[in-house]
């Protein structure tokens, strides 16, 4: 049995039509369904439905053979995976390309980043992305506190509680919804595929060919124009 790890959302509808390329349906819809297991039109491959931070967590120890999973968890998490034993037992093989946005910084429009950056003002961050704000401050120089949140970050500036949010941008429309500016794209997401090592030795056989049809559809999706 090969179990494929799957958080509800963006990357369960962007995985679908890689997965059909590769010859897999899932045969029961995660909205409707309440099952966390879902299983395929294949036998032998099954669809494990976790938190989208959880889903490395499911591969590095095997409760899953491999998963799919925003290259932003991957580095907010690295430490957490890292220490989990002598090297990690995540192997990350494809950028598959899909649920691709960024990490940006963004304000209201009303604050001036600039020039609190210049005046090298301490600056309150909320954000998800603790891990990957303090590095990226850090490297630019700013003094920051960050503040922890889970979700909801457009609500911070917006209260007082933050001068700056570091969240996930795509469209840009829930930032300008709430009056708020992106002011620093940080990095480029997208999600990858990653893989439990010792599946991919124990069950090669049956890794193999799904791995290189996820990289033939990747291929031959990204080669085809953007909607
Ligand atoms: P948008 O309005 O299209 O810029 O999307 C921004 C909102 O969607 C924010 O609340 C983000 O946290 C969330 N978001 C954007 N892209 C992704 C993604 N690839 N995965 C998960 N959440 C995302």
């Amino acid at each position: 049995m090969i179990t494929l790890a799957l958080s509800k959302g963006r990357i369960f509808d962007e995985t679908l039509p890689l997965l059909a390329r590769a010859g897999i349906e899932v045969l029961e819809d995660p909205d409707t369904s309440r099952k966390l297991i879902l299983p395929t039109n294949r036998a032998d491959v099954r669809v494990v439905l976790v938190r989208a931070t959880d889903v490395p967590t499911y591969v590095e120890y095997g409760g899953a053979d491999l998963g799919v999973t925003g290259l932003d968890t991957l580095l907010e998490n690295r430490a957490q995976w890292s220490s989990a034993g002598a090297g990690s037992g995540l192997y990350q093989p494809l950028d598959l390309g899909i649920a691709r946005c960024r990490v940006s910084v963004a304000v209201r429009a009303d604050f001036d980043y600039a020039a609190a950056v210049r005046q090298g003002s301490r600056l309150k961050v909320a954000t998800k992305y603790t891990a990957i704000a303090r590095e990226f401050f850090a490297a630019k120089g700013v003094h920051v506190d960050l503040i922890k949140l889970y979700g909801s970050m457009e609500l911070a500036p917006l209260t007082g509680l933050a001068d700056a949010i570091v969240d996930l941008v795509s469209t840009g429309n829930t930032l300008k919804a709430n009056d708020l500016v992106e002011v620093e794209r940080i990095m480029d997401i997208s999600s990858r595929l990653v893989v439990n090592q010792a599946a991919l030795k124990l069950k090669r056989e049956a890794l193999r060919p799904l791995i290189d049809a996820f990289a033939q559809a990747t291929a031959s999706q990204s080669a085809e124009p953007r909607p």
